[in-house]
């Protein structure tokens, strides 16, 4: 049977920057792709400049150089206001089209030759021992067995391999995405991505090249694109020309389809098998951090790899301490945001108003949230204390009538209760989060390495 260190499944942003990451500690990695089509794909295409940064890093600088469009930052629409949210100086995203991404990361691992690369090949979990996994590869029909001591499964949000391994999932379906190309002339702010969230729902857009611009649109779950041309009253969040350069897309060209949701995982890791990327977590695309994300992953996996001597148990173990933290505030931003930008309850508007308040008057605000949004920033603590100043800038908006969805002091003091209400879950979450990110702060517990003789335990050792 073929043996190797490292099996890679999955052949995405996470799977391609991991096996570069494994082989870079000089394992013997393999990467099997099960080969799904990213033309006809609506993903990931903005990436934050610490994505950038890493894929530098694991050697595709060759890719990022290829095309795209540089971001400096994000813009935020709220009908006549808008808010220009800055990346730290001298940072730049990129902003370039999936498949135009994604498809050379797997070319450039295969003509560097440090990783085996496996094309439409699909990996299946046989056992998992106590020196590693066995699996299958299977392609045409062909399938061949391999033994390895750690299985990386970047096989994408819906996970088979997670699937098999039982990992439970909190997993809540939020909306679907429809998405076209426009003219990059048409966005107000060249350069940035941008979230118009004037209207009914978020839309989200940002160039993916000199020329063009992609445009996605959120939905009611189960909502067919055709809903955006019937129903325009979806787009008036959408300055012209843009809105009429959606339209005229839309007639043009059947969009792309995604769904959004939000998954969060029970364990990142069971055995000798590891979840990365997408398939460890993901949530509404509205803060563009899945791929930044991805990649932070491969930099832990290397990272606690190297420390624990590639030994797998102890490495997984903290693998998992040490990508928590960052995780779990990106997926927390993004469900209060999407909650914030999606409704349209009075609560919400005084919530919005908030977040304008807030950044009008403080310019360090708008430096802090974008780092947020970029998973530049990921303690909880600094989410918990910029999620409470918006709060009271939405109670202060509320009290001096400038949140125009409220008016009269009755609704206003109504409104305002709300939004305190609505608030409350969201800060215990974060509140536990800093108390887990401070307990994950202590040393960790020792795991002994497999061959590692056990330490007398202090019975024992007072007893001779
Ligand atoms: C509408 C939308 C917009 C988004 N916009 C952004 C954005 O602007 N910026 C951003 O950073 N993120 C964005 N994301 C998220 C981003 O696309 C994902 O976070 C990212 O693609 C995850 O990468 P991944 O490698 O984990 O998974 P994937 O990209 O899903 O790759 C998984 C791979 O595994 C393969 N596979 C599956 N099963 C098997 C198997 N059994 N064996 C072998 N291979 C297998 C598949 O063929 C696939 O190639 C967006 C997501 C959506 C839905």
């Amino acid at each position: 049977m073929r043996e190797v260190d490292v099996l890679v499944a999955g052949g995405g942003p996470a799977g391609c920057t991991t096996a570069a990451a494994m082989a870079q500690l000089g394992l013997r990695t393999l990467l099997a792709d099960a080969g799904q089509d990213r033309r006809k794909q609506l993903a990931g295409e903005l990436l934050h400049p610490i994505g950038v940064e890493e894929l530098t890093a694991f050697g595709f600088s060759e890719v990022l150089r290829s095309g795209g469009a540089p971001i400096i930052g994000f813009a935020v629409v709220d009908g006549e206001k808008t808010a220009l949210l800055p990346y730290a100086p001298g940072n730049r995203g990129l902003g370039i089209e999936h498949h135009a991404l994604v498809t050379p990361l797997l070319d450039v691992l295969e003509k560097r030759g440090d990783v085996e690369v496996r094309r439409r090949s699909r990996v299946a979990l046989v056992s998992d021992g106590p020196d590693g996994v066995e699996v299958t590869l299977s392609r045409e029909g062909q399938s061949e067995r391999v033994r390895t001591r750690m299985l990386v499964a970047a096989d994408g949000r819906a996970s088979p391999l997670r699937r098999s391994l039982g990992i439970a999932e909190q997993h809540v379906r939020l909306s679907t995405m429809i998405g076209v190309m426009v003219e990059a002339s048409a966005l107000p702010h060249a350069g940035r991505g941008h979230l118009f969230i004037g209207g009914p729902a978020p839309v989200l857009a940002y160039p993916i090249s000199d020329s063009q611009a992609r445009v996605m649109v959120d939905l009611p779950l189960g909502s067919s694109p055709e809903r955006v041309r019937t129903e325009q009253e979806i787009l008036s969040g959408v300055p012209e020309p843009l809105r009429q350069a959606i339209l005229v897309a839309l007639q043009r060209e059947a969009p792309l389809v995604a769904s959004n949701d939000t998954r969060i995982m029970d364990q990142v890791y069971k055995g000798h098998v590891v979840l990365v990327g997408d398939a460890a977590g993901c949530c509404h695309p509205l803060s563009a951090s899945g791929m930044a994300s991805a990649v932070r992953d491969a930099r832990v996996l290397h990272r606690v790899m190297a420390e624990a001597s590639n030994d797998v148990p102890r490495a997984l173990a903290a693998y998992a301490r040490a990508r928590r933290p960052a995780n779990r505030t990106r997926i927390a931003l993004a469900s209060s945001l999407y909650e914030a930008f999606s409704s349209d309850a009075g609560e919400m508007a005084a919530l919005r108003s908030g977040l304008f308040r807030y950044w009008e008057r403080s310019p360090t605000g708008l430096r802090i949230s974008m780092s947020l949004l970029s998973t530049r920033e990921t303690r909880m603590s600094v989410m918990a204390r910029e999620y409470a100043r918006v709060v009271a800038h939405g109670l202060l908006a509320l009290g001096a009538g400038g949140v125009r969805a409220v008016q009269g002091p009755r609704r206003a003091m109504h409104a305002g209760a709300l939004l305190v209400a609505s608030a409350l879950p969201h800060l215990r979450t974060a509140m536990a989060g800093v108390v887990e990110d401070r307990i994950l702060a202590l040393p960790a517990p020792h795991v002994p390495a497999a061959d590692e003789p056990l330490a007398p335990s202090r019975a024992s050792a007072s007893r001779s």
